[in-house]
């Protein structure tokens, strides 16, 4: 059977940019992994951090339950994504158990660093799969196999520098957006801290509007997600592209591949 593991770095970000291809994966015939790296400690003024973090934990199994995902646990504590050997060899770990065809994590560029680091992680994590002496924490058999990455959009559909980033493919998400909002609503806690600390009026809106500006940019579905495919060497062959099992529903943005000389 065909595998895809999500790799995010806090509790709900698979929620908000990538739960919707994760689905349809799944409705593809693939098994669907859920893991965040940190655990969402950071996220509340009300509750200590290790109060949040079991009441976050709850919400993320049920959220991956929605989702009918196999749940990973979080390996550290939110701000303390670094892209360093132990928690390296942690995300490898999973890479060896899970051994995902598809590995959808963050991008390259994201307004901040945990973001940007398990992006990294979940690169080199994936990178090092079929090497035997690269010690994993647990140890686990080194394994060769086709393995393709997807970067999500960031956050804000933008950079560091403000600039728009440009999917090279899109998800038609509108058949499953209401399972991604259900799942997403499963981080209850998340209501009140985000609508404090980022002006986000209600999160739930804020992923159906980012769907609907991706859905937009797509000129073609109403619901999207956006993705750019990493480059194959060290993972596969130069045109393995499995999101072309979602058939109808992948739509490679021909935009970019021209504008970019993509290969
Ligand atoms: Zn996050």
């Amino acid at each position: 059977m065909k595998t895809a593991i999500a790799i995010a770095a806090h509790p709900d970000d698979i929620e908000l940019m990538m739960a919707g291809t994760l689905l349809l994966l799944k409705n593809a015939g693939y098994e669907i992994h859920y893991m965040n790296i940190a655990a969402g400690n950071c996220g509340s003024t009300k509750y200590s951090s290790e109060e949040t973090k079991q009441i976050r934990l709850k919400e993320a199994k049920n959220a991956a339950q929605i989702l009918g995902a196999h749940f990973h646990l979080p390996v550290c504590d939110d701000l303390e994504i670094l892209y360093d050997v132990p928690i390296l060899r942690k995300v490898a770990a999973v890479i060896r158990e899970v051994k995902p065809n598809v590995v959808l994590t963050h991008s390259p560029e994201d307004y901040m660093e945990d973001h940007v680091n398990t992006c990294k992680l979940a690169v080199t994590a994936a990178f090092s799969r079929g090497m035997p002496n690269f010690r994993t924490d647990p140890e686990l058999d080194a394994d060769n196999y086709d393995c393709t990455i997807y970067h999500s959009l960031p956050h804000t559909l933008r950079d560091n520098f403000r600039r728009r980033i440009i999917p090279g493919a899109f998800v038609n998400t509108t058949a499953v957006h209401q399972q991604k909002l259900k799942a997403l609503s499963a981080h209850i806690s998340q209501q009140d801290w985000l609508d404090i600390s980022q002006k986000m009026n209600s999160y739930l809106q804020t992923m159906a509007d980012v769907s609907l500006k991706v859905g937009e940019m797509s000129k073609m579905f109403r619901y999207a997600e956006g993705w750019r495919r990493h480059l194959h060497v060290g993972f596969s062959y130069a045109d393995d592209d499995p999101l072309k099992d979602l058939g109808e529903d992948y739509l490679i943005n021909k935009a970019y591949e021209e504008k970019l000389d993509v290969v």
